[in-house]
C-alpha cells in the first residue's frame, strides 16, 4: 500500500537559474492568482512549521508514515532561504516517522546547506536532482553522485531534448522521473526521447517513471496538444513505468508523484 502524502511549502518564490525555469509553474500560478509580490522574492509561508503542528487531539496534523512533498513552490536549496532552512532540518529530524522529498536545481549548494549531524544523510530524506537537458545533466549529476544522500532520484523535467544520462545511472539512483512542460508557451516533448531515456534506465536496472506528458507531445512525428487535466493520466496510460524492487526484480506502479513541469 502506498503512503499518504502531504505537501509542505515552508517558503514560496524562487529565482530562475536555468533553461528549465523559463515557464516555472510557481510564476504561472502567481500570475494566475494575481500575486502582488514578485515570484522571484522568496517569503516564508504560514505553513512553515506544518510538520510539527498538532491538532486539538494533540496528534501531528501530518500523519505518521506520510510522504511529505517539500518545498514544491520554490527550491529547498535557494540562497534566500539559508536563514530559514536550519529550522526545517530540525522539523525533519523530529518527524523521523515521515519521509521528506524535495528536488533542486542547486545541487552544487548541497553541502553548505546540510546540518552538522547530516553524516551520510538522514534516512527520511529523499532528494531529486533536476536535469532538464544534456548540459544541465553533465553539470549537476556528477555533483549529485558525489554528495551523501540516502535516497536519490534524477528528475528529467521539463525534458527539453534527447539526453544520455547512462553514465550517471547505477545503484546510487533510486529512480529517474521524466515529464514534459505545462502551461502557455510550453516546449514540446518528443515521446521518442522518453522511450530512449527509459531504455537507459532499464539497461542500468534503475526505476523509471513517466510522470506527465506536458502540454505538447510529439509522437511519430505528429504534435498533440494535451489538456492539463489529462497530462498525468496520459503518461500513465503509456504504461512505460519501470520499477525495480529491492531484490532487483521489476515491480509495477508504486508512488505517484504530482510534479509540475
Ligand atoms: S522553483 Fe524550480 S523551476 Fe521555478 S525558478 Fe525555482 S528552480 Fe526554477
Amino acid at each position: 500500500m502506498s503512503s499518504p502524502f502531504s505537501p509542505w511549502n515552508p517558503w514560496h518564490g524562487c529565482a530562475k537559474i536555468s533553461p528549465g525555469c523559463r515557464h516555472c509553474y510557481v510564476y504561472r500560478q502567481d500570475e494566475m492568482y494575481g500575486s502582488e509580490i514578485g515570484s522571484e522574492v522568496a517569503r516564508k509561508t504560514q505553513a512553515f512549521d506544518m510538520p510539527v503542528k498538532r491538532g486539538r487531539d494533540k496528534k501531528y496534523k501530518i500523519p505518521s508514515g506520510s510522504l511529505v512533498y517539500t518545498c514544491f513552490t520554490s527550491d529547498f536549496l535557494l540562497e534566500d532561504a539559508d536563514e530559514w532552512r536550519p529550522d526545517c532540518w530540525a522539523m525533519i529530524r523530529e518527524r523521523s516517522d515521515c519521509m521528506f522529498f524535495f528536488f533542486t536545481k542547486r545541487i552544487q549548494r548541497f553541502m553548505e546547506c546540510v546540518p552538522d549531524d547530516w553524516g551520510d544523510g538522514y534516512d527520511n530524506v529523499m532528494v531529486g536532482c533536476t536535469a532538464e537537458n544534456q548540459a544541465m545533466a553533465d553539470q549537476r549529476l556528477p555533483i549529485f553522485l558525489d554528495v551523501p544522500i540516502k535516497h536519490k532520484s534524477i528528475i528529467v523535467a521539463p525534458m527539453l531534448g534527447r539526453m544520455d544520462i547512462s553514465a550517471y545511472l547505477g545503484d546510487a539512483i533510486d529512480e529517474v522521473s521524466c515529464g514534459g512542460e505545462s502551461g502557455r508557451g510550453a516546449r514540446p516533448l518528443d515521446y521518442e526521447w522518453v522511450l530512449n531515456l527509459r531504455e537507459q534506465c532499464v539497461a542500468a536496472r534503475v526505476s523509471f517513471n513517466f510522470h506527465q506528458t506536458g502540454a505538447k507531445l510529439i509522437k511519430d512525428g505528429r504534435q498533440y496538444y494535451i489538456r492539463r487535466c489529462f497530462q498525468h493520466s496520459q503518461a500513465k496510460k503509456a504504461g512505460i513505468d519501470y520499477r525495480v524492487g529491492k531484490n532487483g526484480r521489476p515491480l509495477k506502479g508504486e508512488v505517484e508523484i504530482p510534479f509540475e513541469g
